[in-house]
């Protein structure tokens, strides 16, 4: 049995992003002016945050829907929802 990388594994994940984004920043100044180490550009393993010198980014389009975001965001600053049925993410075991 072959042992895969992360990263080989990521290469399984598909998406089909609805046209809206089933997450939002809900206060961006509280991003800037209570978050200095922007806490869901590290812990979201999808990459969906991207700080942009003022204002997060959200590609919600690469979202895992690991549901971290939820818990780690520290001010509960992120509001988070299941994407609309048949969109979202596919994972696939092979
Ligand atoms: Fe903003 Fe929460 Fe991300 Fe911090 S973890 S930058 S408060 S969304
Ligand atoms: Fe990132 Fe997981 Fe939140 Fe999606 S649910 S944005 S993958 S931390």
């Amino acid at each position: 049995m072959s042992t895969k990388t992360i990263e080989e594994k990521q290469y399984l994940v598909r998406f089909k992003a609805d046209h809206k984004s089933h997450l939002t920043i809900i206060d961006h100044d509280i991003c800037l002016t209570q978050c200095p180490d922007k806490l869901c550009t590290l812990f979201c393993p999808g990459e969906v945050y991207k700080w942009e010198g003022k204002r997060m980014q959200v590609g919600y389009e690469g979202c895992h829907e690991c549901g971290s975001c939820r818990i780690g965001c520290p001010t509960q600053n992120i509001k988070w929802e299941y994407p609309k049925g048949g969109y979202g993410v596919i994972f696939r075991l092979a």
